[in-house]
C-alpha cells in the first residue's frame, strides 16, 4: 500500500517523503479513505501509530485554500496542539494553507490576527471558548471538526467545553474523533454529535520483535541503586524513567543528577511554558534521559527513545501499554524494563492478563547501593544505609510465582 493507491496529491506526498512517510501505517491506510469520503470517523489508536497524520492528511486534502477557517482540530495540552500544528506544517509545506495553534497563558492579540487568516487551528478547549466568547473566531463555516486525544479530554473534564464549541459550528460538519480507547462518555460524545460513524482501529498490539520487555523484583529501597546500575549498564540513546507521582519525578531526577546522570524531568506541576521547553530540550538532544509522570508525557510524540523504564508501575494497567509504546516506533526496536515491587504483583499480573505481552525476568545482579537522599521524597530508598553490594531478587516475592521464567498474558 502506497500513499498513491490511497489518491493523496502529489504536493503532500512529496512532504511526506522529505519527513521519511513513504507508506501508510495500519491506522491511516484503515483512517484516510474513510475521512476523504467524507464519513465521520471514530479512530482507535495511540500517538505514534502514524495518528496525525491519519487525520491530518486527508484534512489537508480537502482545504480550500483562502476561503477561511474550515477545520478546528482540540487537543488536550498545549503541547500536543503545538505537535499536531508542527506535523500539519511539515505535511502542508508544498500547500498554500495557514495554521494557528490557539492555547491559553500567552497573549490573545497575536492569535486573533493569526486566526482570522487560517484555514486550520489547532487549540486546547479553555482558550478556544475564551475566542469564541470574545467573538474572535467564527466557526459557522467549518466543515471538519476533530477530537483529538478524545479519551484524555474525557478524563481532564473538557467533556462541557467540548460540547459548547460544537454549538457553535454548522450542523453538516464532518466529525472526526480519535483516542486511544473508547469509554462511555465517548459513547455519549458519539450518540450527540456525529452521524452513523465507521471506526478505524490500528492494531493496538505491542510488537514482540521490536520491543524486549523485561522486569526486575527488587525491594522498594534498593530500587534507585537498579536503576543507576541498569543506566550505567543499559546502552541507551534515549532513555525515559516513568514514575507514578509527581514526588517521586521530583526525588529521582534529584538525585540522578547528584549521581552525575545529566536528566530532564516533567511532570503536571510544572507550568505548561516550562513543559514545554523542556520537551523541546529533550528532542532536541539537550539530555539523553527524562524523568517523567505518565500524564505529563501522555499524547506526546518523543523521537528516538531506546529505553523505557518504569520505575513504578501505574495502578491502571493500560499506562503500562502506554508507556512501554514509547519506544519502539515506526519500525525501530526498543527495550522497556520494569521495577516491580511486592505490591505491584496483582496490578502487573492484570496487565499481562489484559495484553498481550510477553515480559521475561531478569536474574539477579549484583550492583553497589547508591545513596538515596530522600529529604524531597521519602517513600523510596534508605537514607545512609549503606553502600553494600546488593542483589536484584527478592527471594519472598519469587516464591511467590514458582518456576515463572517470564510473565505471559494467560
Ligand atoms: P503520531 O502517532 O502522529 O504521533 O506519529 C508518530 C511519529 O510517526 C511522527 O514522528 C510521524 O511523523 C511518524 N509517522 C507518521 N506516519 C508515518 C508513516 N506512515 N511511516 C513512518 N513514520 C510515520
Amino acid at each position: 500500500m502506497t500513499f498513491e493507491l490511497l489518491e493523496i496529491k502529489p504536493e503532500i506526498i512529496k512532504a511526506l517523503k522529505e519527513q521519511g512517510i513513504e507508506s501508510p501505517t495500519s491506522i491511516q491506510k484503515k483512517s484516510i479513505p474513510l475521512i476523504k469520503s467524507g464519513k465521520d470517523v471514530i479512530g482507535v489508536s495511540k500517538t505514534g501509530s502514524g495518528k496525525t497524520a491519519s487525520f491530518g492528511v486527508p484534512i489537508l486534502e480537502s482545504i480550500k485554500p483562502g476561503q477561511g477557517l474550515q477545520v478546528l482540530i482540540l487537543a488536550p495540552v498545549r503541547e500536543l496542539a503545538v505537535q499536531i500544528s508542527n506535523e500539519l506544517k511539515k505535511f502542508s509545506k508544498y500547500m498554500r494553507c495557514s495554521i494557528t495553534t490557539v492555547f491559553g497563558g500567552v497573549a490573545l492579540e497575536p492569535q486573533i490576527r493569526d486566526i482570522a487568516k487560517s484555514e486550520i487551528v489547532v487549540g486546547t478547549p479553555g482558550r478556544l471558548l475564551d475566542h469564541l466568547e470574545r467573538k474572535n473566531m467564527n466557526l459557522s463555516r467549518i466543515s471538519c471538526f476533530v477530537l483529538d486525544e478524545a479519551d484524555k479530554m474525557v478524563e481532564m473534564g473538557f467533556i462541557e467545553d467540548i460540547n459548547k464549541i460544537l454549538s457553535c459550528t454548522p450542523k453538516n460538519k464532518q466529525v472526526l474523533l480519535f483516542g486511544a480507547t473508547i469509554s462511555h462518555e465517548i459513547e455519549q460524545l458519539k450518540k450527540r454529535h456525529m452521524k452513523d460513524p465507521s471506526v478505524a482501529k490500528a492494531d493496538v498490539h505491542v510488537k514482540e520483535e521490536f520491543l524486549e520487555q523485561f522486569y526486575y523484583n527488587i525491594k522498594p529501597h534498593e530500587k534507585f541503586s537498579l536503576l543507576v546500575h541498569l543506566l550505567k549498564k543499559e546502552k541507551s540513546k534515549r532513555t525515559i524513567i516513568f514514575c507514578s507521582a509527581r514526588s517521586t519525578v521530583e526525588g529521582v531526577a534529584k538525585n540522578l543528577r547528584n549521581n552525575g546522570i545529566k536528566v530532564e524531568m516533567i511532570h503536571g506541576k510544572l507550568s505548561q511554558n516550562r513543559r514545554l521547553k523542556i520537551m523541546e530540550g529533550f528532542n532536541h538532544g539537550h539530555s539523553n534521559t527524562l524523568v517523567a509522570s505518565a500524564v505529563a508525557a501522555r499524547g506526546l510524540d518523543i523521537k528516538d527513545v531506546t529505553h523505557i523504564f518504569n520505575y513504578d508501575l501505574s495502578q491502571d494497567p493500560q499506562e503500562y501499554i502506554h508507556r512501554v509504546g514509547r519506544t519502539a516506533r515506526a519500525g525501530e526496536t526498543g527495550k522497556a524494563i520494569t521495577l516491580l515491587t511486592q505490591r505491584d504483583h496483582d496490578t502487573f499480573s492484570e496487565i499481562l492478563s489484559r495484553y498481550p505481552v510477553k515480559v521475561n525476568v531478569m536474574p539477579n545482579e549484583t550492583f553497589p547501593r547508591i545513596f538515596f537522599d530522600s529529604a524531597q521524597q521519602r517513600s523510596f530508598g534508605r537514607k545512609g544505609s549503606g553502600f553494600r553490594s546488593s542483589r536484584s531478587n527478592d527471594r519472598s516475592r519469587r516464591s511467590h510465582r514458582p518456576n515463572r521464567g517470564s510473565y505471559r498474558r494467560r
